[in-house]
């Protein structure tokens, strides 16, 4: 059964490690990261873009897919389906189709009217048990074809938006999404400070997570971040082992060609990839803390 992403997060705030919301993108990303989390029994996220959800077809067949797998695979660590950088209307559509966790990015807006959404839908999850995320300050790369420059949070206006009720805080601290630059400055450890002092025991999630060195994150999991969003570097490996496959030229012997070989290999390193990380974010075998 799905769960919210609440006592998860407060686990590892208190623990001193982060969960990893891993973004999913079709079955085979799902499966890799249901089953790995169960291997190592962590708790986990799976992410859904509003474009994800529109290629699986919707809200609906995502939590089908989802709550289909949990059973069929008897996954028993805690698992929040989440939406990812929601708008104010995917948010409404993706608590009618089952989510367990909204993720409502209204970075873009004033920050007047970012609160009056956050706080409207702060009582519609609190209602229903569900977990919600609220995002202050822009982060920057690409989401879902909006480019933003990577700025860091007014710590007064998170705490501002953390006294609304809701579970988890998504700050801008110099963070990107996608790869980062040569010359990315690195992330603002005094800006994470300063939000954690005014917020308290608020988890704090980390976005674009691929590609931080690892001495950046375990500094940022040491600030208060317990939630560190995954999501390129998937999508790297899976393409990796995926071209290595066909340029061995593997397809084409004998039934290589099968889909279910075919993507074998770029599904085994998502479990790879999964893996690395939260031994990296500390959340292997807290699943039953
Ligand atoms: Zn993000």
């Amino acid at each position: 059964m799905l769960v919210s992403a609440t006592e998860m997060l407060k686990k590892a705030k208190a623990g001193h490690y982060a969960v990893g919301q891993f973004n999913i993108n079709n079955l085979e990303w799902t499966k890799s990261i249901l089953l790995t989390a169960q291997e190592l029994n962590s708790p986990v996220i799976l992410g859904v873009s509003e474009g994800a959800g529109k290629y699986m077809c919707g809200y609906k067949t995502v939590v089908g897919m989802v709550n289909g797998m949990l059973e069929e695979l008897n996954i028993t660590v805690p698992v929040a389906l989440h939406l990812d950088h929601g708008s104010y209307e995917g948010a409404k559509k993706c608590i009618e189709a089952g989510f367990s966790s909204i993720m409502f990015d209204g970075s873009h807006y004033p920050i007047e009217e970012n609160i009056e959404k956050t706080k409207e839908l702060v009582a519609t999850c609190n209602k229903l048990g569900l977990s919600l995320e609220a995002e202050v300050g822009a982060i920057g790369g690409e989401e879902d074809g909006v480019v933003g420059m990577g700025e860091c949070a007014d710590p007064d206006e998170c705490k501002r938006v953390a006294d609304l009720g809701v579970d988890m805080l998504a700050a801008g601290i110099g963070n990107i999404h996608g790869k980062y630059p040569a010359n990315w400055k690195g992330l603002s450890f005094e800006t994470l400070d300063s939000i954690q002092k005014l917020t308290g025991q608020m988890p704090l999630v980390l976005h674009g997570g691929t590609g931080i060195p690892e001495d950046m994150i375990k500094k940022a999991i040491s600030l208060g971040v317990a939630k560190i969003n995954v999501n390129t570097e998937c999508q790297l490996s899976f393409a990796d082992a995926t071209r290595k496959y066909i340029e061995a030229g593997k397809d084409l012997e004998g039934k290589g060609f099968d889909p279910r070989k075919l993507l074998a290999p770029g599904a085994e390193a998502i479990k790879a990839t999964v893996k690395e990380k939260m031994e990296l974010f500390g959340s292997v075998g807290k699943a039953n803390d």
